[in-house]
């Protein structure tokens, strides 16, 4: 009944972004792994700016991977039909929201409750 959704479009925009992550990370380590070779001789002062290049690369490379998964996820419920619906009230996510975040699992209400609880961690 509820099929407005282009399945072909999201998968093409879902498979492109995941493609680009992936190219993304692996830069990453390489510049992660080169930190750490460089340690053993460079000085104290850029060690400490190595060292904090290295923490914001994890940090970044943790987000990547977060992304992966969502993306991985959007990916598996365009298999199964599932893509579009809500995963917390079952309800089919505008598709507004979804072309602006194709790998979105909420709709607005639900995202806003789920943030509001987050938030409190801030
Ligand atoms: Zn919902």
């Amino acid at each position: 009944m509820t099929d407005p959704i282009d399945a072909d479009l999201f998968r093409t925009i879902l498979t492109e972004k995941r493609a680009s992550l992936g190219q993304h990370s692996e830069t990453a380590r390489d510049a992660a792994r080169t930190v750490e070779l460089d340690q053993t001789r460079t000085g104290r002062l850029s060690r400490m700016d190595a060292l904090q290049g290295q923490a914001m690369a994890r940090a970044t490379e943790q987000r990547r991977q977060l992304e992966l998964r969502r993306i991985e996820a959007a990916l598996a419920r365009l298999d199964s039909g599932e893509f579009g619906e809500c995963m917390e009230c079952g309800n089919m996510i505008p598709p507004g929201r979804l072309k602006m975040d194709p790998a979105a699992t909420l709709c607005l209400t639900c995202a806003e409750r789920a943030e509001a609880s987050a938030g409190v961690r801030r």
